[in-house]
């Protein structure tokens, strides 16, 4: 993979992306999805207002042409062709002439943070609203000012978007992003960004799991998954949640709620061996679409990937979180971090030691460096030693990679070495009993 190729692609995406103005529904959706599909051919789906998705119900689709604030002299002093932040998403339509007074309590800024424009919705209470930087609405005369917001709130659909590589397996793989926000850079054109990017790379493979990338609006997007697929889910055997990738700040991994999932343990191994400065944190329901993935009621072993955590990044949902505040590195490396995590899903496999008394005679099999000069280092030679001895059924090579400190792939040789020389099988069999090992010493 080009990094360097990937990050300006990537990052290109996300500059194309950016004045959209997305919501949980809507044109700004579709739109993101048409840019989207340019990369990868992506199926959609829309689930129609009204639907009932288990405790939640799909709301109106939400539409915006246009929407401003103008002065007497027809000046737009909020404008929402500026940025799409400047108007309180899911705001009904307005057209009103009113003082700045009555306007004021419709006007939402952040004096702490007086230059950021602020990122508010309003999806279950109808209302309508703009948003400004607390400098802006110092400057505003009082006076009398046109109100206009030029949107509809009808009955339409919620859109999401997915792409499907089917591997040899029905097993899958779950990738899973957001789509909802409008302009905000970081959260999260940077995960849809990176999600894409990973899915371009793995529509070139050949893999053993079937693959899933999902763009959907948040909450209600993963919902609408999960209800529309809930028949089939135990397929899923891994899955990933990405946002907020794009900062300089370095990787974090949230673990998924079982903890210890292979899915955490692989990506936490893949961290280790990248040498990318990093950090995982235990799971908590706060976060992104992991929440719901991870709800009691499904239990799906769904991790979150991401740098600098929602909520924990200077201008986190106000105009400061814009593409200045990304990377193309650091979206090529969350690339490449994706692409590693793949590679151990598809190789991690759980072996037996098929002549567990004792060590077995590795020289005689041409296994040790002494006796042929095949093995490249003393690290494989370890390797096989450490692939040997866990290897009683209950430890995935990803497993024997942790405990062992030895890289991955030194690991994946050794076993593939091992069961070439008769020493190791896979403890799952095609027919997937287990396989047998001899119950006594010889
Ligand atoms: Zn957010």
């Amino acid at each position: 993979m080009d990094r360097s190729a990937i990050g300006a692609e990537a990052y290109e995406l996300m500059r194309r992306l950016f004045p959209l103005c997305r919501s949980l529904t809507g044109s700004g959706v579709r739109a993101t999805f048409d840019v989207l599909g340019e990369y990868v051919p992506l199926e959609r789906t829309e689930i129609a207002s009204g639907t009932q998705v288990f405790d939640w119900t799909v709301p109106d689709e939400w539409n915006i042409r246009d929407a401003y604030v103008a002065s007497p002299d027809g000046t737009r002093v909020i404008d929402f062709r500026r940025s799409s932040l400047h108007v309180v998403s899911y705001s009904e339509p307005v057209r009103a002439r009113m003082t700045l007074d009555e306007l004021r309590e419709r006007l939402h800024t952040l004096p702490d943070q007086p230059d950021a424009v602020p990122y508010r919705t309003s999806y279950y209470s109808r209302t309508w609203g703009f948003c400004l930087s607390d400098r802006q609405l110092s400057t505003l005369d009082p006076g009398e000012y046109d109100v206009v917001i030029d949107s509809t709130l009808e009955p339409g659909h919620l859109t999401y978007a997915e792409l499907v590589l089917r591997g040899t397996s029905e097993d899958e793989v779950l990738i899973s992003t957001y789509v909802c926000h409008p302009s905000l850079a970081n959260d999260n054109l940077s995960g849809i960004a990176v999600a894409t990017m990973l899915a371009r790379e793995l529509s070139k493979r050949q893999p053993r799991h079937t693959y899933r990338i999902v763009f959907a609006p948040g909450t209600l997007g993963p919902l609408s998954w999960l209800h529309k697929n809930r028949d089939t889910l135990q397929r899923v055997k891994h899955g990933l949640s990405v946002s907020c990738i794009g900062d300089a700040g370095g990787l974090t991994y949230k673990r998924s709620r079982r903890g210890d999932s292979e899915v955490d343990r692989a990506v936490e191994l893949v961290l280790r061996e990248s040498g990318a400065a990093h950090r995982v944190v235990e799971w908590e329901p706060w976060g992104g679409d992991e929440r719901q993935f991870n709800s009691p009621g499904f239990d799906l072993p769904v991790g979150c990937l991401m740098r600098t955590p929602h909520g924990e990044f200077d201008g986190y949902h106000t105009s400061a979180d814009n593409l200045d505040r990304v990377r193309p590195e650091s979206l090529a490396e969350a690339v490449q971090i994706g692409l590693d995590v793949v590679e151990v899903l598809e190789t991690n496999r759980t072996c037996v030691n098929l002549s567990p008394y004792g060590e077995p005679q590795l020289g005689r099999r041409g296994l040790y460096r002494s006796s042929g000069g095949a093995v490249k280092s003393p690290d494989d030679e370890r390797a096989l030693l450490w692939v040997l001895n866990l290897s009683d059924g209950s430890a995935s090579l990803v497993d024997v990679a942790a405990r062992s400190g030895l890289p991955y792939t030194v690991i994946v040789r050794a076993a593939e070495r091992l069961e070439q020389a008769g020493l190791l099988a896979s403890a799952e069999t095609e027919s997937g009993s287990r396989a047998t090992q001899d119950l006594a010493p010889r």
